[in-house]
């Protein structure tokens, strides 16, 4: 997660074998070079685990509770309480989450008895919506005054494009408003898939918005009667990869690359303008055109590739261009 750029990793922490290898866990996370603070996620035990094994509490960097997650009746404060007095004594910052399956039940009860003292009194789904929003800025709200970053994620995880387009839709009216100090994409990977899925989405809502920058953006031709391959899908597809694949160098020797733009386009009438638009930029021959692709550079024709050589030789410009544009970092 912290190679495909996340800047904050967390792992469960719910039993003691888990507890008694978080240490390993972050020292071989270190010695990779990593530096990405690592956030333990607990689960009704955190209480028992964190005053169990102080090595874990001391290794991670922050931890994750959620305020439904910490016991039942009189023994929810009195663990809550345990988490706390062991985040101050390791001086570790404490996340307060949450969801529909850990919903702070003794905020529910208050909203279900002030809503059974209404006149005209709204259905359970309703207290139950409510509640969830209220615990949500409340918590928000106390973070604010203790000075503390507060994030919101209101939207449940989906799968695939369904799950993209919610969070994106969620995200794009909150950080338009300016909301929140840190942004996570909750996906349902596809067995096996990997979980990277979440950071790149997180990357791309906030790039899209113009909010930061992390990866130099690949404008493409979406096809149309005036293609006749699959050509310029392959290419976009592989210079799309290619960039992901060579960011992590490119960031650390390159400074600024992430703002890079990069133009494929699929023929001759948005093609030469897409490109000139772009740092570089390349247009394919579309349909009854010459088999030739003109590359612009900052906006100017540099040179014409045909064949074989397109895409070698315009990774091989795009490696140029990065090092002749962007120092060294
Ligand atoms: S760049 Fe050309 S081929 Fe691609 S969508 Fe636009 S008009 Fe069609």
């Amino acid at each position: 997660m912290a190679a495909a750029g996340s800047e904050l990793v967390r792992i469960t922490v719910n039993v003691k074998e888990a507890a008694a290898a978080v240490p390993a866990i972050v020292e071989n996370v270190r010695a990779a070079g990593y530096t990405t603070p690592i956030i333990g996620d607990f689960h009704y035990n955190g209480h028992t685990l964190l005053a169990e094994f102080p090595a874990c509490a001391a290794a991670l960097d922050k931890y994750r509770i959620n305020p439904g997650n910490v016991g039942f009746g009189t023994k929810h404060d009195a663990n809550f309480a345990t988490m706390i007095e062991v985040a101050c004594r390791h001086e570790k910052p404490v996340r307060i989450g949450v969801n529909w399956g850990s919903l702070d039940q003794s905020v529910l009860t208050r909203l279900m008895d002030d809503n059974a003292k209404r006149p005209d009194p709204v259905d359970a789904t309703s207290v139950l919506h409510e509640a969830m929003i209220v615990s949500a800025l409340e918590s928000a709200a106390f973070a604010e005054r203790c000075g503390l970053p507060h994030d919101r994620i209101i939207i449940s995880a989906r799968m695939g494009s369904k799950g993209i387009v919610a969070s994106t839709a969620a995200w794009a009216v909150l950080l338009q408003e300016g909301i929140g100090d840190t942004i996570r994409i909750s996906l349902t990977p596809a067995p096996g898939a990997s979980r990277t899925e979440e950071v790149i989405v997180a990357q791309q809502v906030l790039q899209s918005m113009g909010l930061r920058q992390f990866t130099p953006q690949v404008a493409a031709c979406p096809g149309c009667g005036r293609t006749t391959s699959t050509f310029f899908q392959e290419l976009a597809d592989e210079i799309q990869t290619y960039i992901r694949t060579r960011m992590p160098e490119w960031k650390t020797r390159h400074r600024g690359v992430e703002a890079m733009h990069v133009a494929v386009m699929g023929c001759i009438v948005n093609g030469p303008g897409e490109s000139k638009q772009a740092n570089i930029g390349i247009s394919l021959p579309g349909t009854g055109e010459d088999p030739k692709a003109p590359v612009f550079i900052d906006g100017k024709k540099v040179t014409t590739l045909q064949g074989e050589e397109i895409v070698p030789r315009f990774k091989q410009m795009l490696e140029e261009y990065i090092v002749t544009h962007y120092s060294a970092g």
